[in-house]
This record gives structure tokens, C-alpha cells and sequence, in this order.
């Protein structure tokens, strides 16, 4: 400490936009990732894992102006330019084109961890923040989007969230109304999806586009029934029908899954370079300004990182927003409790407590013992405070009679049993 200058013996404070969880929070976020991960092995997706840190090209060859702003990226020990993810799609892609190719198609896959967007922070923005994404890799379009679609939408289910909007656009349409190449269209279609005007008024005028400014601006707020598509399809004059037929099959497909309530959305862009097809969103009005809680759509990046043509859609949650969400919701996470804490009333039954300790652990109950030698009552506020489920109550006259007295502690209501009896009773979990 003493060498240490003035202001390091001020307590350390984390870097904005990232989070600590306590353990009550963190027993939330685990349960909602339990539930994610058992529902995308419903739906047939299996994990996979890629590293946190990525060579720099990764993103700022393929992921667009949005992302690469927000990159944190730095040079390593060796003198490589690496980055931290930003999301997981292009390290799927990358994975995907130099092995899981091999596998049989479709490819579905899934993965959980933390992503880093140099953001700036505000309540369910963070520079840290940790993303639940799936994508499903050579499967037909229509079947391949709208299996991704449902599997966004039973996610959102399976964690209690009810209150939920699909909103379903179309960015092919977008850019080939755009007329540009791909490399040029970033810009405008980064600054449409942030809603910034006087920025997309500027770069349409940099690309000598102003006359497409004012289509532009009134297709993007078109939301509704299918006669959105039929307005969208007048605005883009030239581009076909296609994508919005696209739509149409997409929303019936969707019928049969049992999702009913979808919206046509054109506005929505996805600041991602890499999107091509049908893009989604998913809002939880509960949650004001950041609703957001996942987005996706269809993409064409295996070709772009050096592998062949395949279509591929994906989605990526925030887990901290869907966290907010079912709290918004208030939603009860099935989050695990301790089963029993034992309390030796007095140091002669500290053996004692430790064997019955020793018996429930060993029996696959949980089970923890007071370590500070705390009096009877003080031992029961400790254990209320951990929520636990019974008090495990170890002395002179239970002990004589080869049993120990166990306190529930939700009802208050204390009866004597044998360990055997108590392991039988505390594996009873109904929460
Ligand atoms: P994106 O990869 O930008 O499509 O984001 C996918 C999802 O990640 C969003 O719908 C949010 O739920 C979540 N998300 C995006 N940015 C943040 C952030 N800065 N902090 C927390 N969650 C985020």
C-alpha cells in the first residue's frame, strides 16, 4: 500500500458500461440461460464456442460502420491487430467455412458469452454485455428464417416473457432499391437503421442520391398488416415484388408454427453489413427505450470469408435485456435455493452438525454449516437471509434420540426427523 500514489487507495471502480452480478442476480441470468439452451436443444441447435478475441479483419472487413466505430480492439503482445466481439456471426462463419462446412447441412448452431461495443451506456446498454445467438447455416431460406424466427420467439416464452412484438422486414429490397455496391451501402443504410437524417441526407448527397432521400424516409416508417407490403412495393419502384411475396410466405409459414402476431416492419435495417434477406426484430414493450431485446435475419457472409454460397439466418439476444424483460413481466425465475443449513447449537455438536453436513452433501442435498460459531438465532437469520429452505437444528436431546430437528423455513414449522428422513424430504424441491 505504501508505495502505492494517493489515488489508488481510493477503492477501485469498474469501467463504465460493464457490470458486476451479485449472487441473487447472477441466479437469475443463470436460470434464463438454462432455459435458453434446453429450448434451442428443443428445436434441434447445438452449441459451439468460438474465442473472445478475433484477428481485427474479422469485423471491419465485413461487419459494417456500426460496428467497427465500437470495436475494442488493440494490438498483442506479438504486434497483431485483434479485437474483442462485437457479436458472434462473423466467428460463426468463420468456424463455419474452415470446418463445421463438414458437417451435415443444416448446420444449426448456438452459443452463449460476453460481446464488447465501445457504446455509450445507459440502463440495458452496456459496453459488456453478454448475447445468447443461434444461427442455422444451409437450410432453404424460408424454411431456415422461419425456423430462426420461432426459436426467437419460444426463447422468449420459454423464460416467461409473453408481452412480445415480431417485427419482420426485408433489407434485400432496401438495397436493391440503393442500386449501389455492397461496399457503398453501408453507410446509408447504417445511418437509416439509427434514424439519423441530416446524417443519411449528407451521404446520399456525398453518393449523389438526394432523390432517393424522400422514398427512403417514407418507406422506413411503413409498419403494419400485409397492405404495408403492397405500399412498400409501390415506393420502391423498379425493385419487383419479390422480397415482399418473400414476406407473405414467410408470415404464413410462421402461422403454422402457431406465431400469429406478426408485424411487417420496413424500417427495420440492422446495422450490419452482412444482412441480405429478411431481417427481424423482437420488442418488449414493458422495457421503454431500449425494447429491443433481439434481432435478426438472413445473411450472406460465408462467400465473403472465403467459403461457398450457403444461406444462412441467425438472431442474437442481449441476456441482460431479457433479464429485464421477464422482471418487467414479473416473472418468477426458477432460481436454486440452499436445501438445508445446519446449525450445532453449541461447540459439543460441531462434530455432530459437520457428520449430518457430510450425509446431506453426499446425498445431493445442498447443504451448508455455520462457520463462525454463531448463537441459535442468529444462525437462523443467516440462513433466512440465504433463503434457505430448512434450518437444520443439531443439539443435546435430538442427538440422544438419533435425530435432528428440521425448521422449514417458509412455514415456520419445526419437526423432528433422521437424516434419512431429511434427505427424502429436502430432495423434494417444488420450485
Ligand atoms: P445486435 O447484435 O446489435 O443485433 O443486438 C442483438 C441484441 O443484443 C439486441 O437486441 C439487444 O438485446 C442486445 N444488445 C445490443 N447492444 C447491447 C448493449 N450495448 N448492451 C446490452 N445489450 C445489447
Amino acid at each position: 500500500m505504501a508505495g502505492l500514489p494517493l489515488a489508488r487507495r481510493m477503492p477501485f471502480e469498474r469501467p463504465r458500461g460493464t457490470n458486476d452480478y451479485g449472487p441473487e442476480e447472477m441466479a437469475r441470468r443463470r436460470a434464463v440461460e438454462t432455459l435458453l439452451r434446453e429450448t434451442a436443444h428443443r428445436f434441434g441447435f447445438r452449441e459451439i464456442s468460438t474465442p473472445t478475441i478475433e484477428h481485427l479483419d474479422l469485423f471491419t472487413a465485413k461487419s459494417g460502420p456500426g460496428i467497427v466505430e465500437e470495436l475494442y480492439n488493440f494490438k498483442d503482445k506479438g504486434g497483431r491487430d485483434v479485437a474483442l466481439r462485437p457479436e458472434f456471426t462473423a466467428s460463426v462463419v468463420r468456424f463455419y467455412v474452415s470446418e463445421l462446412r463438414n458437417l451435415p447441412k443444416p448446420v444449426k448452431v448456438y452459443s452463449v458469452g460476453n460481446v464488447f461495443r465501445y457504446e455509450e451506456p445507459q440502463k440495458g446498454r452496456y459496453r459488456e454485455f453478454a448475447q445468447f445467438n443461434a444461427e442455422i447455416i444451409g437450410a432453404p431460406a424460408l424454411q431456415g428464417d422461419a425456423e430462426v424466427i420461432a426459436l426467437a420467439i419460444e426463447c422468449l416464452r420459454s423464460v416467461g416473457v409473453k408481452d412480445v412484438a415480431v417485427r419482420i422486414g426485408h433489407i434485400g429490397m432496401l438495397r436493391a432499391f440503393l442500386k449501389l455496391p455492397p461496399e457503398e451501402q453501408g453507410k446509408v443504410l447504417h445511418w437509416l437503421d439509427k434514424r439519423n437524417l441530416p446524417a443519411l441526407h449528407d451521404e446520399l448527397k456525398r453518393l449523389g442520391l438526394e432523390a432517393l432521400e424522400a422514398p427512403l424516409r417514407e418507406y422506413v416508417e411503413l409498419k403494419g398488416g400485409p397492405d404495408v407490403l403492397d405500399k412498400g412495393a409501390s415506393i420502391l419502384e423498379g425493385v419487383g415484388r419479390e422480397g415482399f411475396d418473400y414476406l407473405r410466405a414467410l408470415a404464413a409459414r410462421l402461422q403454422a408454427y402457431g406465431i400469429g402476431n406478426v408485424t411487417f416492419d420496413l424500417g427495420v435495417v440492422r446495422g450490419l453489413d452482412y444482412y441480405t434477406g429478411m431481417v427481424f426484430e423482437v420488442d418488449s414493450p414493458n422495457l421503454g427505450a431500449e425494447k429491443q431485446v433481439m434481432g435478426g435475419g438472413a445473411y450472406t457472409l460465408a462467400e465473403l470469408l472465403g467459403g461457398e454460397p450457403v444461406s444462412q439466418t441467425g438472431f442474437a439476444f442481449g441476456l441482460d435485456r431479457i433479464v429485464l424483460a421477464a422482471e418487467a413481466e414479473g416473472v418468477k425465475l426458477p432460481t436454486p435455493r440452499l436445501d438445508c443449513y445446519v446449525v450445532p447449537i453449541g461447540k459439543a455438536f460441531q462434530a455432530r452438525g459437520l457428520e449430518v453436513l457430510i450425509a446431506l452433501r453426499g446425498a445431493g442435498v445442498s447443504a451448508d454449516i455455520d462457520l463462525l460459531g454463531r448463537g441459535p438465532s442468529r444462525n437462523l437469520d443467516y440462513a433466512n437471509t440465504l433463503k434457505a429452505r430448512f434450518a437444520v437444528l443439531v443439539g443435546e436431546s435430538e442427538t440422544k434420540k438419533g435425530v435432528v430437528a428440521v425448521k422449514n423455513l417458509d412455514s415456520g414449522m419445526q419437526e423432528e426427523m433422521r437424516i434419512e428422513e431429511l434427505i427424502v424430504h429436502a430432495s423434494v424441491r417444488t420450485h
